[in-house]
């Protein structure tokens, strides 16, 4: 059977940023991708927006991940020609109990790392934002918005100079431990099913990241590994009133973080779009329903009063790949190696939501270290 040192499984921005830190490696590098391309799974449908890592836990991965990330992707941006911004983000009260809650989060960002954080008092919100109603607001000056699938390619072209292999159209369908490794089993383009051995394996599959962990024989409910999806989908902003936001306007994040609240993200070409909301993911469907419109316009309006509902129109749509039930708090990334479940050589990732995209090369570089120290690849 062909040897293989390290298959990754899945060229979202995580696998492909694995695959980049493992680099120049002893080891052959294989990354397996069921879609046509990389990138077409959660890598190209979010906010694009680089945190700067504000509202996670402190301690946690998502926290000390996302602020590592934002300046590994910065200087990653600016050697490659990857578009990044960094336009700057308010996150607006509109209550006395926000103002609060604004407190709270501007000293949890600034434990986390997060840097030059302020609150700006309503007026100097109005010299910053004139058109954004808002009590006062915290302004986070470092975070960004970067071109995701210029991100995807870049990373693709990267791993492929350093020796990895893609192969697309090709799922991962079974799993088995042996003494030495794995014996993977994929389907290949033409339907047919092959198999080869792999010393390492990585699952950063996203939205699948549950399913193949169970190929590995993980009982994923036990293990917390369970994905339940929660869509996102977004409005476009008529052009007429793009230009009355300059930067990212937030709301006061939901309290379990379903999500950071339905706000207003500009891309690099100057677009303004509104979203995501949270609803739970029933299908893979990325259909966005107009009828969402008066909800999406309600919500917003509170900060952007300029809008009517006739600038609104349906966008595009993302799914999260969530590790909490509905109503739960959220949970942080999971980065594990299965020793534990007698699965010496897997490495799962599950639960990879936002700051996902943010934290991909921090990401990377974690489950490179993980894999070195474990004596896995040299
Ligand atoms: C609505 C929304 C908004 C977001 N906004 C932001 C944001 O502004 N900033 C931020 O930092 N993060 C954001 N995120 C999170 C970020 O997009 C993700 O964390 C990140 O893209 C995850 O990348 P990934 O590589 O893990 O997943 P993916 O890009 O989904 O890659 C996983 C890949 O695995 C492949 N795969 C699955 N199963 C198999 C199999 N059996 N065999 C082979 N291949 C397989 C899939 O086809 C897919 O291409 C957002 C997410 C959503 C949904």
């Amino acid at each position: 059977m062909i040897k293989v040192g390290v298959t990754i499984i899945g060229a979202g921005v995580v696998g492909l940023a694995v695959a980049r830190e493992l680099g120049f490696c002893s080891e052959q590098v294989l990354i397996l991708e069921k879609e046509s391309a990389p990138g077409k799974g959660i890598s190209s449908r979010n906010s694009e927006v680089v945190h700067a890592g504000i509202y996670y836990p402190e301690g946690s991965l998502k926290a000390a991940l996302c602020v590592e990330g934002s300046d590994m992707l910065k200087e990653y941006c600016a050697k490659t020609g990857v578009p990044l911004k960094e336009i700057g983000k308010v996150i607006v009260a509109t209550s006395r109990k926000e103002e609060h809650a604004l407190e709270d989060l501007c000293r949890k960002g600034m434990e986390n790392g997060a840097r030059d954080l302020r609150i700006l008092s309503g007026k100097e919100l109005k010299e910053r934002e004139p058109n954004v109603r808002g009590t006062c607001a915290l302004f986070s000056p470092h975070t960004g918005i970067i071109d995701s699938h210029r991100l995807v390619r870049s990373l693709e072209i990267q791993c492929l100079a350093q020796g990895a292999a893609i192969l697309c159209r090709t799922a991962l369908t079974a799993l088995e431990k042996t003494a030495s490794g794995f014996t993977c089993t994929v389907r290949g383009p033409d339907g047919d099913h092959y198999s080869f051995t792999s010393r390492v394996v990585i699952n950063a599959a996203g939205l699948d990241a549950d399913e193949v962990a169970s190929l590995a024989g993980i009982d994923v409910d036990a293990a917390g590994y369970r994905i339940y999806p929660v869509k996102g989908e977004y409005f476009r902003v008529s052009p007429a009133k793009q230009g009355l936001v300059s930067g990212l306007v937030y709301p006061v994040p939901e309290r379990n973080l379903m999500g950071l609240g339905v706000h207003a993200t500009k891309d690099l070409s100057g677009s303004l779009r509104l979203g995501p909301n949270a609803l739970p993911a029933q299908s893979r469907s990325y259909d966005v329903d107009p009828s969402h419109a008066q909800a999406f316009f309600e919500s917003a309006r509170r900060m952007l009063p300029f809008l009517e509902p006739a600038d609104l129109s349906p966008d595009m749509a993302g799914i999260r790949p969530k590790i909490q039930r509905p109503g739960e708090p959220a949970k942080d990334f999971v980065v594990r190696h299965e020793t534990e479940h007698g699965l010496a050589g897997m490495i799962n990732l599950i639960g990879i939501e936002s700051p996902g995209l943010t934290s991909c090369l921090s990401l990377g570089r974690y489950v490179a270290d993980m894999i070195r120290e474990a004596g896995l690849v040299s």
